[in-house]
């Protein structure tokens, strides 16, 4: 089945950036698959319909904690909600392999700031459900460059900030830094500017992420 462009939009200008969840939906390289169990089902003569969901943390659009990668690293329980909160900035990168320093040089960025990169793989790669490999990542030099500037959160619109292919290093260096990374964004409905967001996840105990709800609004 394939997927329709995410073009959610309420009457109060929030747009929905986070992908549907289903079944059938691409998950990263070796992830479990979403499963969605009906246990209780009306049209199968039930009380009521009743579901468990076995899914892992990194399915569709998802916040990585800095646990994730770092020992000692907060927990997705810990997340400050003035970081799940607040103003983004969307940044459209041309580069269709990753986001590199050289692509990043004409951007100044502030301390605190939030950051989500547009790349190809919002029209190209939510179009299947096929994990598809190769999309646009960020290299380890361009994170560097990021957890140097200080960044809270950085998004990317696919469902790791680095292709399972590449040379690893991005993840440690932006979890390291204390950055949380919102993955497996559509940003398909929007385009480069200034936004406010939400992406909050669920309070799991000791965490080292969770699905989220993620939504933009316009700043104007
Ligand atoms: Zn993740």
């Amino acid at each position: 089945m394939s997927l329709k462009p995410n073009n959610n939009e309420t009457r109060s200008g929030w747009i929905d950036v986070s992908v549907p969840l289903r079944e059938d939906m691409a998950v990263f390289a070796n992830e479990q698959k979403l499963r969605i169990e009906h246990r209780a089902s009306m049209e199968r003569g039930d009380g009521s319909n009743n579901t468990t969901l076995h899914i892992g943390v990194h399915t569709g659009t998802h916040l990585d904690a800095p646990r994730h990668g770092i020992a000692n690293g907060k927990t997705i329980d810990q997340m400050p909600l003035d970081i799940a909160i607040g103003p983004a900035r969307v940044i459209e990168i041309k580069d269709t392999r990753t986001v590199r320093p050289e692509e990043l040089k004409q951007y100044t960025f502030k301390r605190g700031e939030r950051v989500l990169f547009k790349t190809t793989n919002s029209e190209r790669c939510w179009k299947t459900d096929n994990f598809v490999e190769d999309f646009v990542d960020i290299s380890p030099e361009a994170a560097q460059v990021l957890a140097d500037a200080g960044l809270s959160l950085i998004g990317l619109d696919y469902l790791s900030v680095r292709a399972p292919a590449s040379q690893t290093g991005t993840h440690k260096i932006l979890l390291g830094a204390g950055i949380w990374l919102l993955e497996g964004l559509n940003l398909s409905a929007v385009s480069a500017g200034n936004y406010d967001l939400i992406c909050l996840p669920l309070r799991i105990v000791n965490n080292d992420g969770s699905p989220v709800r993620a939504v933009l609004r316009p700043v104007i």
